[in-house]
């Protein structure tokens, strides 16, 4: 009896990603207004669980507010307002402390921050540390806590889901972590980690093939681990792997893979077809999406169990067109 496959896609649990909450068009600016982002809440949001935060509110700061700033040093600074001086740092911290606690019971799988705020942004976020002098390399409060505490959870501003390889990357972490929290939930056994890495192997190659070598010997010696270490280990260089951009050579390469598994049962034309396919798409005449397609017809017809269950042929919802774009 054949057995039957399981969708990369379905997991146990729902995904959930935590969000600054202005981004969802709430008014909780220091202004008393918002920054909705259409994406996260017309199109994203029908495949995601939000969960809204705002750090500055939840700390009994208000809407309308005084608005802040951060001043000091980049690793050390503090937040203060603009006009009046007062130090909100400490209302922050505690802020972020009992956040983070809760946090840690709903298995958030991302995470989507307002760039450049002092509480939310993660990069490059202004630090007055001299009248006058700035620096960029600040981090927001509440987001430096966050990564703190949790390292592999997939991070990223909303300004930056702009860019389509950055949006792709990002939401494509998002359900791999999801997947890795299935996993974890459901208690790592070693065959449950074997057919993990084995429908993984694709996308992996897409971002970092020295990665996914490493992790393949650390699945074929994990009765020399510890489960604890093994699981930690492998859930730490998977997501690193991962975070590392997949380019157009890395995806042809991956393609020509996929080919060996079915090229002998094509005709000389239908091969020359995909081949031309897969090449168009390394000159950038194309999206992903359109070899994609016709591999994922091939592998339908001739049923190959092996590719067909592949991560990297579904890795998040199709009506989110992450690939259709040159
Ligand atoms: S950026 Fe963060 S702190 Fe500022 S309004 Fe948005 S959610 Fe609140």
């Amino acid at each position: 009896m054949k057995k039957a496959a399981t969708h990369p896609l379905r997991t146990a649990l729902p995904t959930r990603i935590g969000v600054s909450r202005c981004l969802l068009g709430e008014e909780v600016r220091y202004d008393g207004g918002h920054k909705r982002d259409r994406f996260l809440t017309d199109v994203l949001g029908r495949y995601v669980e939000w969960v809204p935060i705002c750090p500055e509110v939840e700390a009994g700061l208000g809407a309308p507010r005084e608005a802040m700033r951060l001043i000091g040093t980049p690793q050390h600074p503090r937040l203060v307002t603009i006009k009046s001086g007062t130090d909100h740092t400490r209302a922050l911290e505690t802020m972020a402390t009992n956040r983070i606690e809760e946090l840690k019971h709903l298995d958030l799988a991302g995470y989507v921050f307002k760039k450049g705020s002092p509480s939310c942004g993660t990069e490059r976020v202004r630090v007055y540390y001299k009248e006058g002098v700035v620096s960029r390399n600040g981090i927001g409060l509440f987001a430096r806590a966050f990564i703190e505490q949790f390292p592999l959870i997939p991070v990223e501003e909303e300004g930056r889901l702009c860019d389509s390889t950055l949006r792709e990357n990002f939401i494509e972490r998002v359900f791999c972590y999801r997947r890795w929290q299935d996993l974890i939930h459901n208690g790592v056994t070693r065959q449950a980690l074997i057919q993990f890495h084995t429908i993984h192997k694709y996308i992996l190659l897409a971002h970092h093939p020295q990665h996914y070598k490493v992790l393949g010997r650390l699945v074929g010696e994990a009765h020399q681990h510890r489960p604890k270490d093994l699981v930690r280990r492998y859930g730490e260089l998977f997501m690193k792997a991962l975070a590392v951009k997949a380019t157009v050579r890395k995806h042809v390469n991956v393609l020509q893979h996929i080919l060996g598994h079915f090229k002998n049962r094509l005709s000389a034309h239908e091969k020359a077809e995909l081949l031309g396919v897969i090449g168009d798409y390394h000159q950038e005449l194309t999206p992903l999406i359109v070899p994609l397609t016709l591999i994922k017809h091939y592998v339908q017809i001739f049923d190959v169990g092996y590719i067909r269950d592949q991560v990297y042929l579904n890795p998040h919802p199709k009506e989110l067109m992450l690939r259709n774009h040159v």
